[in-house]
């Protein structure tokens, strides 16, 4: 038996047993979902592979997961401490589109990128234009509750009404408070945030709703946290996003939380640590990214780019480099020539060590890059196949890089090979098996497999040296 399931909570700042708020229900997580203004790049799928990896862990686990992700599509301002506008209605204008089309072209681009990646789709997939009474329903309370004010431009949430504000991200809101350069408008203080905004006098947005406040439109943290408890409950078992949430977005959803119900909605805080290219992270503001599309135009197969996510910790940041990708495409093609190779093999059970290796290094938060060496001992091993191929799918419930349906690409050769291969075909029936075999070590050299079949041959590239 692995070891059991251990897992990073930034809340507490330490590794964690996990143990299921309600043993024998669903596991409750909530991931933060994409901001559909624009394209995500391949940072922001670095999250959302870390996210998947943790499900699959979980169920690898025996847990059913009940997985929710929100759609961000009003209300995350190009500032994240509520500066600048909101980041769908500028989309709109650098398109031409309207904010509402955007959303919806965006979001299907993201879906389709997800299934590219082989991330398994949430259980709920929820907008925050699809929510707006239940955040106003929760505003409400807030405001009820004393921890809400009113200025010119909207309604504010009062981080002073928390002592222990800030508390995940260990924030010292009273050197904020002492070093703020920023304009502070209608706030009282720094670390305040907007749970509504009002439309500005005069002027129209594309989106925006009534409220008891006037017209409008919801701040971007109140989204998580009404979708969240809609979905979960007052209090569930993990929420995920990236490191980049840590000090804002997540920690204004547990004050946001503990103002209406007393709880801080989650009993884990994990995040994904940030892809980097250059060094510097990668950015959707910062102009230059790189899509899965991208990698797709340069030739690569998107699961290379999975593979080469799960050789980094998701409590460190990884930089991006295109030798790197090479490196994972190759690793991952060699791993899907081994594991294909064993197709015919006579079924056989998993091997139990190597079972409880692999468990011991995904339940250790997630060590993937140790729990993918495992698999790489499993395929160059001395056990018997079919117990090799076994354990093998039995491992990539958990990796995701699709072996049990993979098979190697049918190549047309060029023209060439092919002549080689008809020669071959006249020396065999005129069993001149000297020729034969001097044509195969021709093809095999060009870098081709034959395949004798009953209707002619079939060409194959030969798998990669060192599988
Ligand atoms: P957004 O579309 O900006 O709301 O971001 C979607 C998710 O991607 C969030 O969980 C972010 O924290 C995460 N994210 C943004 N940039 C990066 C990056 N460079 N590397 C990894 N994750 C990122
Ligand atoms: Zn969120």
């Amino acid at each position: 038996m692995p070891n059991p399931l251990h897992l990073y909570d930034n809340y507490e700042r330490r590794l964690r047993a996990f143990a299921p708020l309600h043993p024998g229900g669903d596991v409750g997580l909530y991931t933060c979902g994409p901001t559909v203004y624009d394209y995500q790049h391949i940072g922001n799928f670095r999250t959302f592979l870390f996210e998947d990896v943790l499900r699959r862990v979980l169920e690898w686990n025996g847990y059913r997961v009940r997985h929710v992700m929100n759609i961000t599509d009003v209300g995350h301002l190009t500032s994240d401490a509520d500066e600048g506008e909101d980041k769908m209605e500028k989309g709109a204008r650098r398109t031409g589109k309207s904010a509402w089309e955007i959303a919806r072209i965006y979001t299907d681009d993201f879906l389709a990128d997800l299934k590219r990646l082989n991330i398994e789709s949430p259980t709920v997939l929820c907008r925050a234009t699809d929510h707006i009474q239940e955040q106003i329903d929760f505003i409400v309370d807030i405001e009820r509750n004393g921890y809400a004010y009113r200025t010119p431009d909207g309604i504010y949430f009062d981080t002073a009404k928390q002592p222990d504000y800030g508390h995940l991200a260990r924030l010292d809101v009273k050197g904020l408070e002492a070093g703020k350069r920023v304009e502070l408008g209608a706030k009282r203080h720094i670390t305040d945030f907007a749970l509504w905004k009002l439309s500005p006098e005069g002027g129209q947005r594309q989106m925006e709703w009534d409220s008891p406040w006037g017209k409008g439109f919801p701040g971007w943290h109140i989204e998580c946290s009404a979708m969240a408890q809609k979905y979960l409950g007052d209090f569930f078992d993990i929420h995920c996003g990236g490191e980049d949430h840590i000090s804002v977005h997540h920690t204004n959803e547990i004050a946001q939380t503990e103002a209406r119900v007393g709880t801080r909605l989650a009993n884990f805080w994990m995040h994904g640590y940030f892809l980097l290219l250059n060094d510097a992270k990668m950015a959707k503001s910062a102009g230059e990214f790189l899509r899965v599309q991208s990698l797709v135009e340069r030739g690569y197969d998107p699961l290379a780019y999975r593979y080469l996510c799960l050789t980094g910790h998701y409590r460190g940041q990884l930089n991006f480099t295109w030798d790197a990708l090479d490196a994972a495409a190759t690793a991952l093609d060699r791993l899907r020539h081994g594991a294909y190779a064993l197709r015919d093999a006579p079924a056989g059970a998993t091997d139990a060590t190597l079972v409880e290796r692999f468990g011991n290094q995904i339940n250790d938060d997630l060590n993937l890059p140790r729990a993918l060496a495992v698999a790489w001992e499993t395929l160059r091993g001395e056990l018997p196949a079919g117990v090799k191929r076994t354990t093998l799918l039995h491992f990539d419930a958990v990796l995701g890089l699709g072996l049990a349906a993979w098979v190697p690409r049918v190549e047309s050769a060029p023209a060439d090979v092919q002549a080689l291969a008809d020669a071959r075909v006249l020396a065999r029936k005129a069993k001149n098996w000297a020729e034969a075999d001097r044509l195969r070590g021709l093809l095999n050299a060009a870098g081709w497999e034959m395949e004798d079949r009953a209707d002619g041959y079939a060409l194959k590239k030969r798998a990669p040296a060192g599988t």
